[in-house]
């Protein structure tokens, strides 16, 4: 994963079982890596769109 960050974006985050969540509201990293489940194809939000940055604490 490339280390620039592009722009100016900050990224907000609820997911409080995360080692990179801030007080359950934002992420800690510069960037992370949005995946779909593997093998998945399902169309559905929950399915094609996981953080594959998260790391549980
Ligand atoms: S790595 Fe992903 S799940 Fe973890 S805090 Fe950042 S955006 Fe949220």
């Amino acid at each position: 994963m490339p280390k620039q960050k592009a722009g100016c974006q900050t990224i907000g985050c609820r997911v409080a079982s995360c080692a990179y969540n801030k007080s359950g509201c934002s992420c800690d990293l510069d960037q992370i890596e949005v995946q779909p489940r593997n093998g998945c194809h399902t169309g559905e939000p929950c399915d094609e769109s996981l953080c594959g940055s998260y790391k549980s604490r």
